[in-house]
This record gives C-alpha cells, structure tokens and sequence, in this order.
C-alpha cells in the first residue's frame, strides 16, 4: 500500500493547483485523475473569461470576488492572458432579467468600466437594449493545461495517478484508506450459466380474448 499526506482528486486547475500548493510545502501527494490526462473538463472547456465581475450583474458578491482574485490569477498567470482585445457585454432588448441602468449601477459600484456603445457593425440593435465596451481580458487554457500538466509531472512529491477513480474510502482516526479503480480496465469476466428451458406456464388465449377475424372481402 502506497503512503502520502494528501490525495487531491481531479486533476483540474484547482486539483493541479493544489497538488502544487501542497508539494510545495513538503507534502507528498496524491493527485487522482479518472481520465487518461489532466485538464480534459471544465478547466480546459470554458469560456476563457478572466472574469472581473461583469458576468454577475445578479450577484454583487460573487462579482466582487471576481474582480478582487482577477489580480492574483493575473499576477501567477499573466503569460496566458490576452489583454489586447475589446470585450463588449450586451444586454438583450427581450427577457433579460437586467436592464442597462441596473448594468451602469452595478459597473459603478464596483468600479469597473463600461461605456455605451451606440453602433457596432457586429451587432443588431433591433435585439438590444444596450451594448458596452469593457475591460476583461481572456486566458489561454490550452497553455494553461501544458503549463500544469508539464509542472505537476516535474514537481518532486507528486505522484499523479491517471485513468483513476476513488472507487471507495475509508477513515480510520486521522487516516484514510482509498480504493482505486480504472474506468477504462475492461469489467472483470462475468459468470453466466445458461438455465435450461423451463416449460411455458402461460395459457393460450382463450377464444373470447382471440382477435376477431377481419371480414374476408
Ligand atoms: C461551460 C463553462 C464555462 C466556463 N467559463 C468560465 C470562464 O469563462 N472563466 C472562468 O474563470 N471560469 C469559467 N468556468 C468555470 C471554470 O471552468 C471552473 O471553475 C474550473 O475549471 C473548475 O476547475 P476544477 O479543477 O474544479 O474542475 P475540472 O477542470 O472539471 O476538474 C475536475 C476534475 O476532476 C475529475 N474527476 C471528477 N470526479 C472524479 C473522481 N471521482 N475521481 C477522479 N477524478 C475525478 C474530472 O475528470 C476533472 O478532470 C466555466 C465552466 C463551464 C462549465
């Protein structure tokens, strides 16, 4: 049985990111990944959006947050991030729960900008209410997966384990004792004994549940 402080599971950004976190405070660790590489799923399927808060017009916290973390990512991160286009958020003429005002207050409040954009050749203003030039950048999560993927590999305390699940796990005082399983292993050889045929204990229709015949022509 293999030994280690921690086991994170899901080698994502935040499982990487903690793995990290940990070996580099001495720590052996477990990273445990079911598919065949890290960063497959949402760390890697996204919308690249770093955020700054305006994706949350809804949620002043949440927003919050978003803007105040933006400058930590940025700082560790800042070789993956595009800051050299516009980012434009456009608020729908119809069932949108937010209107511009709402929008502009809640920009102002957290202090992001956002202009008005009167006309822009990309969008159809018959289906907008309002449309506003930001500042959000985007992140590369192609570099960021090579980025992890090749520093988890070559960080002394790490042992990655791919093509595995934490099938089940058990606590004993401060310990826990996990069960691995692959997904992909082909499923363990299956008895199966064929039963003889059993006589039919189904009575054949009776005459009054046959079908009526159809009247020949
Ligand atoms: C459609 C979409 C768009 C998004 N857009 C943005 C965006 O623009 N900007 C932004 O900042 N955030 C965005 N997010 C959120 C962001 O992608 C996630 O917050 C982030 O990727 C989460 O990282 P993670 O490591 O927790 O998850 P993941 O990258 O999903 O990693 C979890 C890992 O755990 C593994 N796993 C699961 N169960 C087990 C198990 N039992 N055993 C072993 N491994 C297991 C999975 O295979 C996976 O690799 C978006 C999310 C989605 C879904």
């Amino acid at each position: 049985m293999q030994r280690f402080d921690f086991v994170v599971i899901g080698g994502g950004i935040f499982g990487c990111y903690a793995a990290l976190h940990l070996a580099g405070k001495g720590a052996k660790v477990a990273l445990v990944e079911k598919e065949k590489r890290l960063f497959q799923k949402a760390s890697l399927v996204n919308q690249a959006r770093l955020h700054s808060g305006y994706h949350y017009p809804r949620s002043i916290a949440t927003a919050a947050l978003s803007d105040e973390h933006k400058e930590r990512f940025t700082a560790e991160h800042r070789q993956f991030v595009n800051f050299s286009f516009d980012k434009y958020y456009a608020i729908d003429r119809f069932g949108s729960f937010t209107d511009p005002q709402q929008f502009e207050r809640f920009c102002a409040y957290l202090d992001i900008r956002c202009e008005r954009v009167p006309e822009h050749n990309f969008f159809n203003f018959n289906r907008l209410e309002a449309l506003y030039r930001t500042e959000e950048f985007s992140f590369d999560p192609v570099l960021l997966r090579e980025f992890y993927r090749e520093k988890v590999e070559t960080t002394p305390g790490i042992s990655v384990f791919r093509d595995t699940i934490v099938h089940a796990a058990a606590a004993s005082g401060k310990d826990w004792t996990l069960e691995l399983q692959s997904p992909s292993a082909p499923p363990p050889p299956q008895t199966i004994k064929p039963s003889p045929p059993q006589p039919s204990t189904s009575k054949p229709p009776s005459s009054s549940t046959l079908p009526t015949p159809l009247p020949m022509p």
